[in-house]
């Protein structure tokens, strides 16, 4: 860091505190910044925007209030309660890393940053986050909002993908953070970068409270800040959806236990595009006893490094294949979480169960 960087980082702990006492927004977990609810918190908001996240939040601490009932918590009771917020694995390692809590700590987070860093699923950031949050401990808390912060306050143009460069910006804001309400001041920052200094080119610097310092706004590149190297494009994959229904039950099956969605429960699928009359040829060679198929439409959804093309089917048998799991509609909205991918064809079928085709 120059003596010029660090010059200007120093002012940012007084005006950013300042600046978040009056406009921070209020936030559930912000109200009880309990190690527990700052974690959960933090996992949470991985991938996943502050709106989403609320009613998960409230819902997840109120079933689970304490790591002991996490660990303990029935998986499916777990995936139920983080259906629809996406990236399964994230719930997967609370469960394990609250099961070594209670193993190793007697239930109640250790108040130590490298200790948290052991835990499954932490990373530097969440466990910076909580090591300051919860325990006021003096670490920095760095991720996309912070590194895009400090590239335009700075006027950085280093690639902030790579691991020197959040090294180095670790570096520096350890080197200002303030003795006293450095959690604060840790959300301070993400807290500019989610409200104000924001992503895609879009800087409210009319409104930001660090403007008087910000090179990227004097030298007027903030808009083009960071510099970000584009990641690989993602796959696509074709996929063919078969709601498979006989006699008012349809058909799921369990996904492997590695890989994408590991272990989650989904319709049947082929991995390739089918129209109807290919679809038909194909379930009837099988030996599937076909009574009617109905397309139901196409859906997309886009996971971090492969996207699916979805083309679905509704197709009515006279005997169930043995091979799946058959479930009501029922069941299948309590005890089966299905991953978001497939909302958009469960909704297709509670749709057709309304207007009686479900037979
Ligand atoms: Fe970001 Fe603009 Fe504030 Fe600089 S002045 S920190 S670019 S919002």
């Amino acid at each position: 860091m120059t003596q010029q960087e660090q010059t200007i980082l120093q002012q940012l702990p007084s005006l950013l505190l300042s600046w978040y006492d009056q406009q921070a927004r209020i936030l559930p977990w912000r109200e009880q910044p309990t190690p527990y609810r700052v974690w959960i918190s933090e996992i949470m908001l991985q991938q996943t925007r502050v709106e989403a996240v609320k009613p998960y939040f409230e819902r997840f601490v109120t079933t689970l209030p304490t790591i002991a009932d996490l660990a303990n918590v029935d998986d499916q009771l777990l995936l139920k309660l983080w259906e629809g917020l996406g990236y399964y694995n994230r719930a997967r390692n609370l469960k394990r890393a609250a099961k070594f809590v209670v193993k190793e700590y007697g239930g109640e987070l250790p108040a130590d940053y490298q200790a948290l860093l052991m835990l499954p699923g932490i990373g530097a950031y969440t466990a910076g986050a909580i090591a300051s949050i919860a325990f006021h401990i003096r670490r920095p808390a760095v991720d996309g909002n912070v590194l895009r912060v400090i590239s335009r306050i700075l006027a950085k143009k280093d690639d902030i993908t790579l691991p020197k460069v959040k090294e180095n910006v670790e570096e520096m804001i350890t080197k200002i953070l303030p003795e006293q309400r450095v959690g604060d001041f840790n959300q301070s920052l993400m807290e500019l970068g989610a409200t104000v200094c924001l992503p895609n080119g879009e800087p409210l610097c009319q409104t930001c409270p660090v403007q008087a310092i910000c090179q990227g706004y004097q030298q007027g590149i903030a808009p083009e800040l960071p510099i970000k190297t584009k990641k690989a494009d993602r796959k696509i994959q074709d996929k063919t959806i078969l709601l498979l229904l006989c006699n008012g039950k349809v058909a799921i099956r369990q996904r492997e236990n590695k890989g994408l969605l590991a272990g989650l429960w989904e319709f049947p699928s082929i991995d390739e595009k089918r129209n109807k009359t290919q679809l038909e040829r194909e379930l009837i060679q099988q030996g599937y006893l076909v009574s009617s198929i109905h397309p139901v439409g196409k859906s997309k959804h886009i996971f971090s490094h492969i996207e699916w093309r979805m083309n679905g089917y509704l197709v009515h048998l006279n005997y169930p294949v043995p091979e799946f799991t058959w479930v009501t509609e029922e069941e299948l909205q309590e005890q089966y979480p299905l991953p978001t991918a497939f909302k958009f064809y469960q909704q297709a079928l509670e749709e057709d169960i309304q207007t009686s085709l479900f037979q």
